[in-house]
């Protein structure tokens, strides 16, 4: 039987510990993307969902995190203190890293106002009143990027049968898509 020396023995210790922080970052890095349909623009997160349409991740162990944040730190690295991650698409349950940038709260309250409590005064009052302008451009980026009606509605929260009307049919014209 081999003796390791005091100080082979805390080596092969922190070797292996080195090796299962590695395994276990890469486990929850796989199982992460496992949740994310890549379409040609968005990348959309399919698990749970929070109030404004953010992913959640839990990520098992430790707590669970919006889906959009934690790709952002795969990527990007640590989000600096008090900082929030924005949406350059407008789609709060993409978490494609290119799509997501810092910003202040006050900047994605801002933000959020801005995409999505805009009223139009045309579209809503005409019967859509469910569907806003921009769940509008939203399910359209979302239709570029080649992903399905049915998979938008579920990304977005809509039927998608209004979704389909209202990017072929009359009642958002004015909107410029
Ligand atoms: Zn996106």
């Amino acid at each position: 039987m081999r003796h390791f020396s005091k100080d082979e023995n805390k080596r092969a210790v922190w070797l292996r510990r080195l090796s299962e922080a590695k395994r276990s970052k890469e486990t929850v890095e796989t199982r992460f993307w496992t949740k994310v349909k890549k379409t040609k623009t968005c990348w959309i997160w399919q698990a749970g969902k929070v109030p404004f349409g953010y992913g959640s991740f839990s990520r098992k162990p430790g707590p669970t995190l919006l889906a959009h944040r934690f790709s952002y730190t795969l990527v990007h690295g640590t989000i600096p203190k008090g900082l929030c991650v924005l949406h350059k698409c407008d789609v709060p349950s993409c978490v494609r890293p290119s799509h997501l940038f810092l910003g202040t709260k006050a900047e994605n309250n801002v933000d959020r106002d801005r995409k999505g409590r805009r009223r139009s005064l045309r579209g809503e009052e005409h019967g859509w009143s469910v569907l806003r302008e921009v769940d509008v451009r939203r399910a359209k980026t979302l239709r570029d990027g080649g992903m399905s009606f049915p998979k938008i509605g579920e990304a977005l929260g809509f039927e998608w049968k209004t979704l389909w009307a209202a990017l072929s049919g009359k009642s958002w014209k004015h909107v410029r898509l």
